[in-house]
């Protein structure tokens, strides 16, 4: 997958995802896998082991300037650099949560995502109502995600290739001052290196 001309926007599922689905289903009727077993490593991806490289590159940005500005500068090459290497030929441009500008990413034709720093696209971010409705009412998506964004705050949406995927640095939550770069890690979650979610600090 992971090309747009993949994936017309008409199209729910792909001959891959076909393909992939009859295979699962054959495979599950001759005993061979097990979908629970399945589900689990789906989510294991989805959740755990993708997100918590990019929460480490996160981490790293928020107690390290120079990194930082590497990162904003060249996202592929800083989050490489910390072993996070592309397989997928596309560049990761790493987009800066500030007080005065919230950034959220979709992918509107499809699902590209950043899979080197957060694994494999959730399903809200494959779904037909966030990828039609991030662009034309992100704030309205954002209010369902819980985040009410301050009308002096800019939202800006970004639109995912397969040549170009985002990754959001969120803000460092206040209060996180005497964390490490592992306990700080462990704050980002998945939803707010997509830009759905805001980071709450210790202060509320
Ligand atoms: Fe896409």
């Amino acid at each position: 997958m992971a090309d747009h001309t993949e994936h017309p926007e008409h199209s729910h599922l792909s001959d891959t995802d076909l393909r992939v689905r009859a295979l699962e289903s054959l495979l599950t009727e001759k005993g061979l896998v097990d979908g629970e077993a399945l589900n689990a490593i789906v989510d294991t991806y989805e959740n755990k082991v993708g997100p918590r490289n990019g929460a480490r590159v996160v981490a790293r940005a928020w107690v390290d300037s120079e990194y930082r500005a590497w990162l904003l500068r060249d996202g592929t090459a800083a989050i490489d650099s910390l072993g996070y290497a592309s397989t997928q030929g596309a560049d990761i441009v790493v987009l800066e949560n500030t007080a005065e500008v919230h950034n959220m990413t979709v992918c509107t034709l499809c699902s590209c995502y950043p899979w080197p720093v957060l694994g494999l696209p959730p399903a809200l971010y494959k779904s037909f109502p966030y990828r039609s409705r991030a662009v034309k009412d992100p704030r309205g998506v954002l209010r369902e995600f819980g985040q009410d964004i301050p009308e002096d705050v800019e939202v800006r949406v970004w639109d995912s290739t397969s040549e170009v995927r985002y990754l959001v640095l969120p803000e460092r939550p206040a209060g996180t001052e005497g964390l490490d770069e592992e306990a700080l890690a462990e704050l980002v979650t998945r939803n707010s290196m997509i830009g759905t979610d805001r980071l709450k600090g210790n202060n509320g």
